[in-house]
């Protein structure tokens, strides 16, 4: 590797503090400009540099899978995206359609990967200069608040949330179960508004785990699927209350996806109404788990946030909002909410059969 590139680097990276208040890291962030740095030069990796990569924070999380897909989409994209010579690979993701994108996660991923890194090469340094001059901590209490404000409870500094990781993959972030992972071209381009907000969503499942029942959301699939729904719900509620089309606008994401996710919030009541009925077949023992699993899954697509976001804004229009936060951690009252909220608002109403069903299997956890 060249000296005076390695020496450049080193400066850069040794000048910014990778962890702030022990909350946000930002070590993948930092791996990531150090590898493209190497492919935008003209030279290859090293291992020892690929090694360093994949043990910074964000990115160990997925190096260290049994299933290595997901960081073998991250590499080759690297590569794609910032080596000289993948004209016709490039050209070969960035032309998967949209019908294959819904069909297939790795297709989807492909090409998200691939349009998020080339984007940060077009803005390149304008995002290191972001890196290390962003005030993370003003943030971090901005997003409590608006949090602590949403949800009616107070979030101090005693309020132990876990660590933000940054790093670049698709525009999207996620709340695992050590840490919130973000997207930092995603965080990079939002407005200061955004920021908050997106932090806030991210913040409330957090914040919700410590009022859930662990035991029924990881019990099985159907009860993780049931309560997932209302989390992704209601905390969409804080970042995308204005629709899901002003918000993936806004936050640049490409027309077909906006276009995937506004078709599935219209689609969202017969969804709705599709995972209903075969949660009764289940119930009903015409079919089984496997069977039940394997259609749910296609159903609620993205983690059921277009369901879950279309039942929180019809309990919002119909009045019920406070009892919704004041129940934010119960999904049976999502849906109790719901069927009351349907019944005013003349919308699909959930079968008598379901939500019995429904009361017999997290009685014994909620109520
Ligand atoms: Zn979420």
């Amino acid at each position: 590797m060249n000296k005076t590139l390695l020496f450049g680097l080193l400066i850069i990276f040794t000048n910014c503090k990778i962890l702030i208040a022990q909350t946000v890291d930002l070590s993948s962030v930092d791996e990531f400009f150090k590898v493209t740095s190497i492919l935008k030069a003209g030279k290859s990796v090293t291992n020892e540099q690929w090694d360093s990569f994949d043990n910074s924070a964000a990115y160990r999380k997925y190096a260290l899978r049994e299933n290595q897909t997901f960081i073998e989409i991250i590499k080759s994209s690297l590569n794609i995206a910032y080596g000289k010579d993948s004209i016709n690979e490039r050209n070969n993701i960035l032309n998967i359609t949209k019908e294959e994108m819904i069909k297939n996660t790795t297709m989807l991923l492909k090409k998200r990967i691939l349009i998020n890194y080339i984007e940060v090469d077009n803005h390149y340094d304008s995002i290191l200069i972001f890196r290390q001059t962003f005030d993370f901590n003003a943030l971090i209490e901005n997003a409590k608040q608006r949090l602590s404000s949403f949800i009616g409870m107070q979030i101090d500094s005693t309020t132990k949330l876990k660590p933000i990781y940054f790093f670049f993959v698709d525009a999207d972030g996620g709340a695992k179960d050590d840490g919130l992972y973000i997207d930092f071209n995603l965080f990079f381009k939002q407005t200061d508004k955004q920021r908050i907000n997106f932090l806030a969503h991210e913040f409330f499942h957090d914040f919700r785990e410590k009022f859930e029942n662990h035991d029924f959301n990881y019990k099985c699939d159907l009860y993780y699927i049931l309560d997932m729904i209302q989390n992704e719900g209601i905390a969409d509620m804080i970042d995308k209350s204005e629709g899901y089309k002003k918000y993936f606008s806004d936050v640049g994401e490409s027309d077909e996806m906006v276009e995937i996710w506004v078709n599935l919030y219209n689609q969202a009541p017969s969804d709705l109404e599709k995972l209903q009925n075969e949660i009764v077949k289940y119930a009903r023992k015409e079919i089984s788990e496997t069977e039940m699993i394997d259609e749910l899954i296609e159903i609620v697509k993205f983690n059921g946030h277009h369901i879950g976001f279309y039942m929180a804004n019809q309990i919002l229009d119909a009045g019920y909002e406070s009892e919704m936060l004041d129940t934010f951690y119960n999904p049976y009252w999502f849906y109790v909410l719901y069927n009351k909220s349907a019944k005013l608002l003349n919308l699909f109403q959930l079968s008598d059969e379901f939500m019995d069903y429904l009361r017999s299997i997290t009685k014994g956890y909620y109520h």
